[in-house]
């Protein structure tokens, strides 16, 4: 955990759109829409879920499984919490990670109370068996168990609860078909507008007992990333500085707590930089494989693939090729650097 007693994170980065630690959890749950009316922006995936949590209600039925990609931050734990929330139906949380076993699915899947909805995070991390298992208990609500070893086992049914289960993944394309294929819906969310950052900003303002001015909030938006996750986080940080230093929440406390926390003008943060940093210097724009990536900047690739590419790829500063990543003219354009004329450009791939 990265939390001290004040309630201030440390040592955190400040832009990495991942969950850290318990306070921020705390403020995340205080901040979290809880209908899909107050949920801002993904207007397509609202309207797609409307439609499909209103159907299920009115043939009063359990809604389909739901599947929600997209990288983290962007509100796939809220809207499952939604999904449960508008229909007053229990909800369990669980992830791909925490599921090791088929027997640790099992004992999650056999206590679930009728018409529970089942939160499954990170689901492409969940293991093989407990996989397979679950082809099952979607299609049919029932599961094998398996009693006994060796010649003597046998398999026993069991009857499960109709459940939805809402599955969530910064990964789709690492899900294996046959799961793929089992959700009734999938939802691909994208990065926020910045007109929509602000929305959420103005909404989480008064949430976190701050008077703060609209420009501040506008130019909070602009370097978020497009992520309502960062967008919160940069919002507290602000409202921090205005406390310290005993000012306003406006423009300057804006441009001095985030330049004291790395963020530049457009929302990269030091890992940004730094992957550009490697891909037009040392790889002379690219392609670069993701691996050689990852290693130079001392992360893993799935972090690099997941969290820092998305929206490197978003604002046109990256692409990806089949023979590795490419820096965009934008991104010598925005690191000041020249376009070196050796080497292949996107044309040649
Ligand atoms: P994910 O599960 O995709 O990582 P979360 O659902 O945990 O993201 O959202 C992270 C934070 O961002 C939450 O505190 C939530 O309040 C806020 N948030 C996400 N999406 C929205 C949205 N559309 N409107 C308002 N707040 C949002």
């Amino acid at each position: 955990m990265n939390a001290d007693l004040t309630g201030h994170e440390s040592e955190i980065e400040l832009t990495n759109p991942r969950v850290e630690g318990d306070v921020e959890l705390a403020f995340e749950g205080a901040l979290r829409p809880q209908s899909l009316a107050e949920f801002v922006g993904q207007e397509k995936v609202r309207g797609q879920l409307q439609l499909l949590l209103t159907a299920a209600a009115m043939q009063k039925r359990t809604p389909d499984h739901i599947l929600l990609a997209g990288p983290p931050g962007l509100g796939k734990t809220t809207l499952a919490m939604i999904v449960a929330h508008e229909d007053n139906r229990p909800l369990r949380m669980s992830s791909g990670p925490a599921i090791q076993h088929a027997g640790d699915l099992a004992a999650v899947l056999s206590s679930l109370m009728p018409g529970e909805v089942l939160f499954i995070d990170e689901i492409h991390r969940m293991a093989r068996s407990a996989e397979e298992m679950l082809y099952l208990a979607m299609e049919d609500f029932r599961i094998d168990i398996m009693v006994g070893k060796g010649a003597g086992a046998t398999s026993v049914p069991l009857e499960l609860a109709p459940f939805t289960l809402v599955g969530a993944t910064t990964r789709a394309g690492l899900l294996p078909n046959p799961l793929r294929d089992r959700f009734g819906f999938t939802a691909h969310l994208e990065f926020y507008a910045e007109h929509e950052l602000e929305q959420v900003l103005t909404r989480a303002a008064p949430l976190l007992g701050l008077d703060i001015e609209r420009r501040a909030l506008a130019e909070i938006a602009g370097r978020s990333r497009g992520t309502p996750r960062i967008a919160n986080r940069l919002l507290r940080r602000v409202r921090d500085y205005a406390l310290v230093h005993g000012g306003r929440a406006d423009l300057a406390a804006v441009h001095a707590a985030l330049e004291l926390y790395d963020v530049d003008a457009i929302g990269l943060d030091r890992l940004d930089r730094e992957v550009m940093n490697i891909i037009l210097t040392r790889f002379g724009g690219g392609p670069v494989g993701l691996n050689t990536l990852a290693v130079s900047v001392g992360e893993e690739a799935e972090t690099v693939e997941a969290v820092v590419e998305p929206f490197l790829v978003r604002i046109g500063f990256l692409t990806r090729t089949p023979r590795g990543r490419v820096a965009t003219a934008a991104a010598w354009r925005h690191f000041g650097l020249d376009h070196p004329q050796v080497g292949l450009t996107l044309d040649d791939l």
